[in-house]
């Protein structure tokens, strides 16, 4: 058993037995579940709309090389400058040179995975450039030194009094603030940053590769304002995140939206096409766009390709009975839950991760409310079927599985003994696996062979 895994055993079991963060954790789920019906309402027919997104993102896989060179071409006609980083190395570094070269101390950075996935504020703080959260999740999470818990709802697991408790200890703010004192308190701090920073910083919802634009989705307006100040405006985005074309958004703002927090539409959607052009009062004077790969075209290769449809929508996580008990801190990964179990042993090390894709009752609820229709609960299975073909299970497991194949194809070996007998062994070798958190394994007193013959016989 690796080091990660054993930590995501402890990890795990510590929140399934914390009562009061399935408290906290259930209350928003449950009102991200009222809110989705709501945002469903707004479609004639949802399973169609589902079904032509999961083909435009088949169609982008199946064609990425052609669909980047395009959007590369049209971004930097506009003036961008694009970067392709392989690693996370690679991006930090990147952007760790256009700092210097703009003598940054600031960035302010709007809600993004990707820069969560290549460690940016840890990377920056080590290289004496502050890095300020402008989404209100994240910035509570910053305040926490706390990564974000979950991939749309960073505090999730979070209540007003917490956050309320954290203001007062960390920013000195008076006890018991109501959520609108604290939003204004974080929006007057915020708003002092952005003025002042040097860099502005995003992630991308989506590529569109005929007008080279890069799409940010969000809530609170703290994107634009982080990409409207600073002079220098740099997105992070993986290559996964490209559609073919604008018009492709008219299926895919509704989906995220409706999928993520059940609006019909995210209040803000912006599309960055470029730096500020001659005859534009405001917007960034230059914009970098740093195209991360980090393990996705590892992904691509594999056949749990259609994991790089996902759109970050976080409904699978919120789906999943696994991370309702155990949280999204417990992973330990950037990407979280059901989607986080399958990409993350491609993106990092699959040896170290793959542990993850044993986190799951493959009830196939995931599946079930994906908006781009991924098949995660069976590439869950695939990773586990890889790892097995790797020889990454421990001895025990290895033997225990061939053992119960024996007695499955040999049915004479599985009647030998009788069930005291048998139950003993069986007790004996799960003891402290199966049955720690489970009542013990039992053998029925009678074989089934036995009981049919006696049943026949009856006849
Ligand atoms: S896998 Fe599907 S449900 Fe999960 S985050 Fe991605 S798009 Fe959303």
């Amino acid at each position: 058993m690796t080091q990660q895994s054993k930590s995501f055993l402890v990890k795990a079991d510590i929140k399934a037995h914390d009562l009061e963060h399935k408290r906290k954790v259930a209350f928003n789920i449950d009102r991200y579940n009222e809110s989705v019906i709501k945002g469903k309402h707004q479609y004639v027919n949802l399973d169609l709309a589902r079904k032509k997104a999961k083909n435009i993102k088949w169609k982008v896989m199946e064609h990425l090389d052609q669909y980047l060179i395009q959007f590369e071409s049209n971004f930097t006609k506009n003036g961008g400058k694009l970067i392709w980083a392989e690693t996370a190395e690679e991006a930090q570094q990147a952007i760790l040179e256009i700092c210097r070269e703009k003598k940054a101390q600031l960035v302010v950075k709007s809600k993004s995975m990707v820069t969560e996935e290549i460690g940016l504020n840890e990377f920056l703080e080590e290289h004496d450039i502050e890095s300020v959260e402008t989404d209100l999740g994240e910035y509570i999470q910053q305040l926490d030194g706390e990564p974000p818990y979950h991939i749309v709802t960073p505090a999730m697991h979070k209540s007003k009094e917490d956050v309320a408790r954290l203001f007062t200890e960390k920013l000195g703010a008076p006890p018991d603030m109501t959520p609108k004192e604290v939003t204004k308190m974080a929006r007057e701090n915020l708003r002092a940053m952005y003025t002042k920073a040097e860099i502005g910083i995003t992630g991308g919802n989506f590529l569109l590769a005929d007008v080279g634009g890069v799409c940010v989705t969000e809530n609170e307006g703290n994107a634009r304002l982080s990409t409207a100040f600073p002079p220098t405006m740099i997105s992070v985005v993986g290559i996964e995140k490209l559609l073919p074309s604008i018009y492709d958004l008219y299926i895919f703002w509704p989906l995220l939206a409706t999928y993520g927090t059940g609006q019909q539409l995210t209040v803000y959607n912006s599309i960055f096409t470029g730096p500020r052009k001659e005859d534009e009062t405001d917007g960034p004077t230059e914009m970098y766009l740093i195209l991360l790969d980090n393990g996705r075209t590892n992904l691509l290769q594999k056949s749990v390709r259609e994991s790089m449809y996902c759109i970050r929508c976080g409904s699978c996580l919120n789906a999943c009975p696994v991370y309702k008990n155990i949280g999204g801190h417990a992973y330990g990964t950037t990407y979280s839950g059901p989607i986080g179990s399958v990409i993350t042993p491609y993106l990092t090390d699959f040896k170290e991760q793959v542990h993850l894709s044993y986190a799951s009752s493959l009830c196939g609820n995931c599946t079930e409310v994906c908006p781009v229709k991924i098949n995660i609960h069976e590439m869950l299975l695939e990773n586990r079927q890889r790892a097995v073909e790797q020889e990454l299970p421990t001895a025990a497991e290895r033997i225990g599985w061939s053992t119960w194949e024996l007695g499955m194809l040999h049915r004479r070996l599985l009647n030998l003994g009788n069930a005291p007998m048998k139950n003993k062994v069986v007790q004996f070798l799960f003891k402290d696996t199966w049955s720690a958190n489970r009542g013990e394994l039992d053998f029925a007193p009678t074989t089934f062979n036995k009981w049919w013959r006696q049943e026949r016989g009856k006849n």
